[in-house]
């Protein structure tokens, strides 16, 4: 498969050459040339599949020849060994919950993946001869998932930003406590301070020799594998008849955007609702037509505090660039923490279920859609574990959350971090490294 960058300024790229830069030489995200659509007889039986199976399908042409079948067969199997349960919590109102992987939160696929294709494409190499160093700016959960991933990879030195105070604990110790080739550093600043200096890092000549590859949403193997659970959450549910909407809680917007891409190889989805916190540069853009992006502001669904998506270039390209084609598909709502909390509230009152602040998030973007359209059958995707964000949940909901095993593994642990201020510290630290 070819992708080519969204700003049509660089040459084509190979899947390998697209996973290893991130970025196209323009700046530009990588899309594949073509999206070739699943056989419907297989669609029509994804009920009899295996998650492996439905995965590997749906994979496998963004991949093309680069991965033999074999080795993306082993990649993918590795990615999934764990559950993606789909939980009817209230009549048509289902959460999809992505948060049984290592780290508790969905990121945990996309980074799976990737540091399995990083890994197969520096099979050959020797330690240390072009090593790959992957930088990633994390609001949260993006960190640990790619300090998960990517532990003891070879050939790739890991990188990972960030805001000092932030992030929650489990968050900070899931991406300090790991050693070995991933290293943390904590800027003083905010979130869109760390995306900026990784941004600059890719645009500095001074820093080519260091292969710098990004790990966030907007690389094509952490963003595509994402298409995966809107397949899972398909495969099981109960009654098809009736038209399917999904709400995606949304930052960076490549797991939304993920699913509209699963659409287009034929998954039958009706409509998409991107539920933002008051982050809301797309839902406002959705009433004004103008795309104005902003500073992010803190919320209690951190990982969504982000005020110029990176990802909402690849959905306007899939649709046709054009804002009423758009709309007819996909609608975007925004929530204030105060209506987050009483959705957790809400929904722990009428059914039992905690869900942590982004799943809530998503579960007031599904009821806001259902208002007006109702009848059909509403799915939201639980991104994270609700002991992610403890003390938020625990205070809003006045429960005690057992803490599992994945996270106990990182509670007793030293942090260990270099702290940094700005541009020219990073390129500092980056030069030091041999
Ligand atoms: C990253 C993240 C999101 C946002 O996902 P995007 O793909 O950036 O839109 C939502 N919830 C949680 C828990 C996350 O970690």
């Amino acid at each position: 498969m070819k992708y080519y960058s969204l700003n049509h300024k660089s040459e084509q790229a190979s899947f390998k050459e697209a996973v290893i830069r991130g970025l196209a030489p323009d700046k530009g995200l990588y899309f594949p040339e073509s999206v070739p659509p699943l056989d419907p007889a297989f669609i029509e039986d994804l009920e009899n599949q295996s998650n492996e199976e439905i995965a590997y399908r749906a994979i496998a042409p963004f991949a093309g020849d680069e991965i033999p079948e074999n080795e993306l067969r082993r990649i993918v199997g590795e990615t999934l060994s764990f559950d993606f349960p789909l939980q009817e919590i209230e009549e048509n109102v289902h959460s999809l919950e992505l948060f049984h992987g290592p780290t508790m939160a969905f990121k945990d696929v996309g980074a799976r993946f990737m540091a399995r294709c990083l890994g197969y494409f520096n099979r050959d190499k020797k330690q240390d001869t072009g090593k790959v160093t992957v930088l990633v700016a994390t609001s949260g959960d993006t960190g640990g998932a790619v300090a998960s991933g990517f532990l003891g990879v070879k050939g790739v030195d890991v990188i990972i930003l960030y805001p000092k105070g932030k992030v929650s604990d489990i968050q900070e110790r899931q991406l300090t406590t790991l050693g070995q080739n991933i290293t943390a550093l904590e800027v003083n600043g905010t979130f869109d301070d760390c995306q900026d200096m990784v941004k600059n890092a890719f645009l500095d000549d001074s820093l080519s020799a260091k292969n710098l590859t990004s790990a966030n949403s907007i690389n094509v193997a952490r963003w595509l594998p994402q298409m995966f659970y809107f397949f899972f959450a398909y495969k099981q549910l109960k009654d098809k008849s009736k038209d399917v909407v999904f709400t995606v809680p949304s930052g960076n917007f490549g797991n939304i955007c993920a699913g509209i891409m699963a659409r287009k190889l034929g998954l039958p989805v009706d409509h998409f609702v991107a539920a933002t916190n008051i982050n809301d540069t797309v839902p406002q853009y959705l009433q004004s037509g103008v795309y104005t992006p902003k500073p992010s502001r803190q919320t209690i669904s951190n990982a969504m505090d982000v005020g110029n998506p990176s990802n909402f270039v690849r959905i306007q390209h899939l649709f046709d660039n054009d804002l009423d084609a758009l709309k007819a598909g996909f609608s975007s709502y925004s929530f204030t923490d105060k209506a987050t909390r009483d959705a957790m509230s809400q929904i722990y009152k009428k059914s039992g279920y905690i869900a942590d602040p982004h799943g809530a998030v998503g579960y007031l973007g599904l009821k806001e859609y259902l208002k007006n359209n109702p009848g059909k059958a509403g799915i939201f995707l639980e991104t994270a574990h609700p002991v992610k964000f403890l003390d938020i949940v625990e205070d809003t909901l006045g429960v005690h959350i057992s803490i599992p095993e994945q996270i106990k593994t990182v509670m007793d642990k030293d942090k260990v971090k270099h702290n940094i201020s700005n541009y020219e510290e990073l390129k500092g630290f980056l030069l030091e490294r041999e």
